[in-house]
């Protein structure tokens, strides 16, 4: 099984379990590596309340710290942060990569402007507003966040999609742009098996998304984005059959940011 580098920890406020219950999770899944990439600090605080604090960092350290003593060379633990992608946040994520010895940084795009529209309490704002203008400017804001070069990995692409609201046609039309910026700006990708689980009922991103990535080369990994110890590794099997349909034969494993590829089995 490839590595799962997207999972949370309890300092989040939205995820449970112990470290010890996660390393476990995934040495029972038969994943090459865990990584650990809970929801990073946020300024200016008080922010929101799906995140560590600041002055949180040094027990998610020491919640790293622990799960590496537990998996005690059974199975590598890497370290990193699920960073939001916020316009002007450049310095602050600069800020964030230099406070540990990361493996690895995955960006992600939970908000618009001030409105973290993949948050359930939002339903009711999702369905006055204009889906076509909505996905507009998530992807536009993706492609800004891939070419910034700041992270190695991208979550979930097309994240936009979680409750269903979709707008008409093709959605190849948002898709290229984003992968163009993507393929340029060099980093991975996430194929996120959370989406399952969700209204949208589709892992991130789509099929058709996924093929054209793996024609422009962009690089992959599989990711459960998991908040409990029971959805470490979560639909890897369909995942990865999900990849191979797309094109891909390979997914990636990353230390100290550096990035090798590990075949798809
Ligand atoms: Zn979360
Ligand atoms: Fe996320
Ligand atoms: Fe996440
Ligand atoms: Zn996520």
């Amino acid at each position: 099984m490839p590595a799962d580098y997207h999972t949370h920890t309890p300092l989040c406020r939205h995820a449970g379990g112990a470290p010890e219950a996660f390393v476990d999770a995934a040495i029972a899944a038969g994943l090459t590596e865990y990584g650990i990439s809970d929801h990073a600090p946020q300024r200016p605080e008080p922010f929101d309340d799906w995140r560590m604090s600041e002055a949180e960092l040094p027990e998610y350290f020491e919640w790293i710290a622990r799960a590496r003593a537990h998996a005690a060379g059974r199975i590598p633990i890497r370290a990193g942060l699920e960073c939001d992608w916020l316009d002007g946040g450049e310095p602050w994520i600069a800020d964030l990569a230099s406070r540990h010895d990361w493996d690895y940084l995955i960006g992600s795009v939970h908000y618009l402007g001030d409105w973290d529209f993949d948050n359930p309490k939002w339903l009711g704002r999702w369905a006055e507003s204009d889906v076509e203008a909505v996905w507009t400017h998530y992807w536009q804001t993706y492609a800004r966040m891939a070419e910034s070069g700041l992270f190695d990995i991208l979550g979930h692409p097309d994240l936009v999609k979680k409750f269903s609201f979709r707008p008409q046609g093709d959605l190849a039309r948002f898709y290229e742009p984003a992968i163009d910026a993507i393929a340029a700006g060099g980093c991975a990708i996430e194929l996120n098996t959370a989406g399952w689980h969700k209204p949208c009922a589709e892992a991130y991103p789509a099929p058709g998304f996924l093929e054209l990535a793996c024609s422009a080369g962009v690089p992959l990994v599989i990711s459960s984005d998991s908040h409990a110890p029971q959805e470490v590794g979560r639909d890897f099997t369909k995942a990865i059959a999900l990849a191979k349909a797309a094109g891909y034969r390979e997914t990636q494993l990353f230390e100290k940011h550096r990035r090798r590829g590990e075949p798809l089995a």
